[in-house]
């Protein structure tokens, strides 16, 4: 069956729980052993000092290392893209950082596109280097062999160990190249030193890109987006193979950066309609897009539906890796930063706030919000504008959406 129709039962037993049909939050620290002889052997697969036997599942033990709120989530999680397992995490940050603080260590090189999320560049620009962690970038558009001098003028190539990208990018909608990222991190590699190849694919969700399939290691996610959705929890996961997923959660249960209960159970409510919530946020955005398009007011709209074939390789990355056109459009009104804000201050029904991919809209000004710590320089380079507005777009009626962006623009003149 298709993940949408699992969403509602997978991995939870009724009999188990007094026959609830909802999986209840199970806010409890330790979980009683029946046995001191059950007791040790829960510890022997915890702790890695003997492999599971047939058909041994790991048993319930303390909430930092399991809970069942938490292992649905992971199973049902894994279903949307063929993952063998998942680690989920209080925010999408902690996911993050604990996958970079896994597969990095200290004289590594770690290879980043850009731009990337402002938390995941703090992270990786100002924290990892207090780690000797070497860190070499590249940006949307460079060809593979421009990438391949960057690592190689590095002066520390044979220690590339992680690759970590973000597509599309935030807020311009750019799209890297996952499968050639990954041929990049199998040509670094060695018989005894494997290069990881690590995708942030919160902009796109589990629906609309499925990052493994074009030869990712591990994806990443702020579940406070799209999985969250309704703008009332922050959580994170990361998914992968099941060699990678038990590294990653041996080291979140020593961080302990675990979800808590009550965050698992919240994103298991929100997993039986994340289908349906994406495909009305998908299809909004379309008839939005369009209508942005055309308005005078309106210089240039940054949105994957607007690629064609004339833009070459962003057009043929869009058609391989997107399975829809998402649910972010960013675009310049024509002026500056004094033409966003009035635009942005005269929203009636699309709230100014930061964040994405909930139930509702949401509008912000990336330059001097979720942006304002990108080098200025920089910022220039990669068009994130004065001018630039971006969208994350609701399930709203999306004519109510459209009314509530032309008065805006309407109110610019004025
Ligand atoms: C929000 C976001 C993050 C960080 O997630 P939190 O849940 O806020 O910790 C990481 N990457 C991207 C692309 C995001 O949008």
């Amino acid at each position: 069956m298709k993940p949408e129709s699992l969403m509602m039962s997978y991995g939870y037993k009724p009999e188990l729980s007094e026959g609830a049909i909802k999986c209840p939050i199970f806010q409890t620290s330790t979980f009683v052993f029946k046995s001191a002889e059950e007791g040790k052997a829960f510890f022997e697969v915890a702790y890695g000092h003997r492999q599971k036997n047939e058909g041994e599942e790991l048993g319930l033990i303390y909430s930092r290392i399991n809970n069942p709120d938490l292992e649905i989530l992971e199973n049902r999680l894994t279903l949307w893209e063929g993952a063998e397992d998942c680690a989920v995490f209080e925010s999408g940050m902690s996911a993050i950082t604990t996958v970079l603080l896994e597969f990095l260590k200290p004289g590594d090189l770690l290879l980043i596109s850009n731009p990337l999320y402002g938390g995941s560049d703090h992270f990786i620009k100002k924290i990892l280097p207090k780690f000797d962690i070497n860190i070499a970038e590249f940006r949307v558009g460079q060809a593979k062999e421009e990438v391949i001098k960057i690592i190689e003028s590095s002066g520390c190539a044979d220690k590339l160990a992680l690759i970590y990208i973000e597509t599309p990018a935030n807020p311009t909608n750019d799209l890297i190249d996952i499968s050639c990222s990954k041929e990049i991190a199998k040509q670094f590699s060695t018989n005894d030193r494997e290069v990881y190849l690590a995708v942030d694919n919160t902009y796109m969700g589990p629906i609309w890109q499925h990052p493994l399939k074009h030869g990712a290691d591990l994806v990443l996610y702020s579940a406070t987006k799209y999985i969250g959705g309704h703008s009332d929890v922050i959580a994170g996961a990361c998914l992968g193979s099941s060699d990678l997923i038990k590294r990653v959660k041996g080291l979140r249960t020593f961080l302990g950066n675990m979800a808590s209960p009550n965050t698992g159970w919240l994103l298991l409510r929100s997993l039986e309609t994340l289908k349906a919530r994406m495909d009305i946020q998908a299809s909004n955005a379309v008839k939005v897009a369009e209508f942005l398009s055309k308005h005078p007011l309106v210089e240039k709209v940054y949105y994957p539906g607007n690629l064609t074939e004339s833009d070459g390789e962003q057009y043929n990355i869009k058609i391989r890796q997107c399975i829809t056109n998402g649910g972010m459009i960013s675009f310049d009104v024509k002026g500056s930063e004094s033409e966003a804000f009035k635009f942005l201050n005269a929203l009636k029904l699309i709230k100014l706030a930061v964040s994405l991919g909930s139930t509702e809209s949401l509008a912000e000004h990336p330059a001097t919000m979720t942006h304002s710590d990108v080098d200025a320089q920089l910022r220039k380079e990669l068009h994130i504008t004065e001018k630039m507005i971006r969208l994350s777009i609701g399930v709203e009626n999306y004519e109510d959406i459209i009314w509530d962006i032309n008065q805006a623009l309407d109110s610019i003149g004025n």
